[in-house]
């Protein structure tokens, strides 16, 4: 018998298929066009980000909806195995409030990225809006080419995404 139910093996499959490819490398190429230089994956840093801007001291983690249990239609638990899943979910998520906590309290600004998010094009120019405006300003860098930044994406830089299930503790900015 499969472990899995329909519905769960296509969560898990959406997972296989899209969170560390097609998102992660759609954001990670459109920060790299607008010239920021960033490392990946550093293992010497909490919850081991996405991305990591040393010098400006940011960290970038792309997190697919359904492993990290976003406030989306994504982020649902899937409807069999429900104890199962409920455990498993808000295990990741309790680890990741406790990793950005540690990012935090060492100084660095912590962004998070739902991958629904960046699913549209708009969705993607504004995330990446968001990230270099932060980058830029911790960096203190002039804007590159004339490519502007907007006073709406400072403003969500330091106000946007709310927790999931918008509890407010995750992922407040600092
Ligand atoms: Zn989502």
């Amino acid at each position: 018998m499969d472990r899995f139910s329909r519905d769960d093996r296509s969560a898990v499959m959406a997972r296989v298929g899209s969170e560390d490819s097609a998102p992660e490398l759609a954001v990670r190429r459109e920060l790299h066009r607008r010239g920021l230089r960033y490392s990946l994956h550093r293992k010497d840093l909490p919850g081991k980000p996405d991305v990591v801007f040393r010098n400006a001291q940011t960290v970038l983690f792309i997190h697919g909806c359904f492993w990290h249990l976003h406030s989306c239609k994504r982020g649902r638990l899937p409807k069999s195995n429900r104890r199962f899943w409920r455990k498993k979910l808000e295990a990741n998520r309790e680890r990741d409030a406790r990793q950005i906590r540690l990012l935090r309290g060492a100084g660095w600004k912590v962004i998070v990225i739902w991958t629904c998010r960046v699913s549209t094009k708009l969705g993607l120019t504004r995330a990446c809006d968001r990230v270099e405006a932060v980058v830029r300003q911790r960096r203190r860098l002039p804007v590159a080419n004339g490519h502007s930044i907007s006073a709406t994406a400072m403003t969500n830089a330091s106000s946007d995404y709310r927790g999931p299930n918008h509890c407010g503790a995750e992922e407040r900015s600092c």
